[in-house]
């Protein structure tokens, strides 16, 4: 098997935090498309480990806002 056809295939679990998770929380069940984007990608994807917002709970203990997004950008906010 190719690494291509092993990562196409390859079933991501999820995030561990998803029970805790504001933003989770919050629009985990929207229709809103670059949310549900983020959460495929990050809370049940190849990106679990990338998520800025586990980064920050392991830096400082805490979730932050709920409005930060795994990508590291807040809501309401354009990325650089
Ligand atoms: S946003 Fe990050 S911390 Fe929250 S459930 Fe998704 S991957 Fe986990």
């Amino acid at each position: 098997m190719s690494w291509d056809d092993e990562h196409a295939t390859r079933t991501y679990s999820e995030c561990e935090m998803l029970v805790k998770c504001g933003f989770f929380e919050k629009h985990g069940h929207t229709n809103e498309p670059a949310c549900h984007a983020l959460i495929q990608l990050y809370c049940r994807g190849p990106k679990i480990d990338a998520c800025k917002r586990r980064g920050y709970k392991q830096r400082h203990g805490y979730m932050p806002s709920d409005d930060l997004m795994p990508d590291g950008t807040m809501l309401g906010q354009k990325s650089a």
